[in-house]
């Protein structure tokens, strides 16, 4: 056995609070915005010179909520209902060796301000905090395999589900001038269905909350629709 140590370039600043409710792989929330702030020994811009000719940028990161509970050689993927089994190393699961995840991301521009540097990112699949450990360009005429097959994961997660709001949460969106993307944002994030897969199995309504920005969230789901009745700051 080998053993390494790592170290954070940086860490990310997301408005997804808990992992609850984030989609299980970039860019399926475009609105999902991010900031990637640099720790003090990255902080220069020779460090990313050249990366804003890239559109998107690979992110290596550690599963930091997560990576203290472990791994197992099988796991159940969401999109199989939870029911079957795949080898861990045949999936994407956050509980794997090393902890270590990894996404491509659109990189929406440089920032260096007040002697910060920051990448400013969309699309993002992470929590707040997250350890990021290696920043890569996206290739296209590498990365993008066009002949690419991938058995039970092969097509994008289904989206059909419905949203609407209540008059309440449509009034306290409508205040919420710094994030004009707020509402786009909300259903993007419940139109991929957050629930775990044992909850979708079950009838009748359930309720849910999540925390996005400094905002909470409630909301119904009955089969295909979901019902957002209330929003506050946290
Ligand atoms: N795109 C990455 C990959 O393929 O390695 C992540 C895929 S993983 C299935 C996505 C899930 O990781 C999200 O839905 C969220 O629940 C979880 N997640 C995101 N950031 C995390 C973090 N820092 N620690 C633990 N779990 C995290």
């Amino acid at each position: 056995m080998s053993d390494y140590q790592l170290t954070a370039v940086g860490h990310i600043h997301s408005p997804y609070k808990q992992k609850f409710a984030i989609p299980r792989q970039p860019r399926l929330v475009p609105q999902a915005k991010a900031k990637l702030v640099f720790c003090a020994d990255f902080n220069r811009e020779e460090f990313v010179r050249g990366l804003d000719e890239f559109s998107h940028i690979w992110l290596l990161f550690r599963f930091h909520e997560t990576a203290d509970k472990g791994y197992s050689a099988m796991v159940r993927p969401p999109r199989l209902g939870g029911n079957d089994r795949k080898g861990v190393f045949a999936t994407r699961a956050t509980f794997r060796p090393n902890a270590i995840g990894m996404s491509a991301v659109k990189l929406e521009g440089i920032e260096y301000h007040n002697g910060q540097l920051s990448l400013l990112l969309s699309g993002i699949d992470l929590l707040d905090g997250t350890p990021i450990l290696d920043i890569k360009p996206y290739l296209p005429y590498s990365d993008a395999m066009t002949d690419a097959t991938a058995g039970f994961a092969d097509v994008r997660p289904k989206t059909q589900m419905s949203v609407e709001f209540s008059e309440s949460a449509t009034a306290f969106i409508a205040l919420q001038k710094q994030y004009p993307e707020l509402k786009e944002f909300i259903i993007n994030v419940l139109k991929q269905d957050p629930r775990p897969a044992y909850k979708k199995q079950k009838q009748g309504e359930q309720s849910y909350g999540m925390t996005l920005y400094e905002f909470n969230i409630r909301w119904q789901v009955n089969g295909e629709h979901n019902y957002v009745s209330h929003i506050e700051k946290v």
